[in-house]
């Protein structure tokens, strides 16, 4: 029903897409695999769009708070790198 090539708006995702997302990753984060709680999971790109990352269902990650933090990290550094090269 929802294929992990089918695009995401860019406005918010629908129940039935989180529901996708969270039963591929059987309700773990997709950084460290703690449980996920329906409260304080973070919905992202995993590539990042602005590195070429599809809005695809396929490349959108469930994280806790904690790897969502890491994640945005990690991309703000990437894309510095994108900048210098
Ligand atoms: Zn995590």
């Amino acid at each position: 029903m929802y294929p992990d090539d089918a695009p995401i708006g860019d406005a918010y995702l629908t129940h039935e897409a989180v529901q996708a997302i969270l039963e591929r990753q059987k309700n773990l984060c997709a950084g460290c695999s703690v449980s996920l709680d329906a409260g304080s999971t973070h919905f992202d790109l995993w590539r990042p769009a602005i590195c070429g990352g599809p809005r695809t269902l396929g490349n959108l990650a469930a994280l806790c708070p904690s790897c969502h933090r890491n994640h945005m990290r990690r991309i703000r550094e990437e894309f510095a790198d994108h900048k210098n090269k």
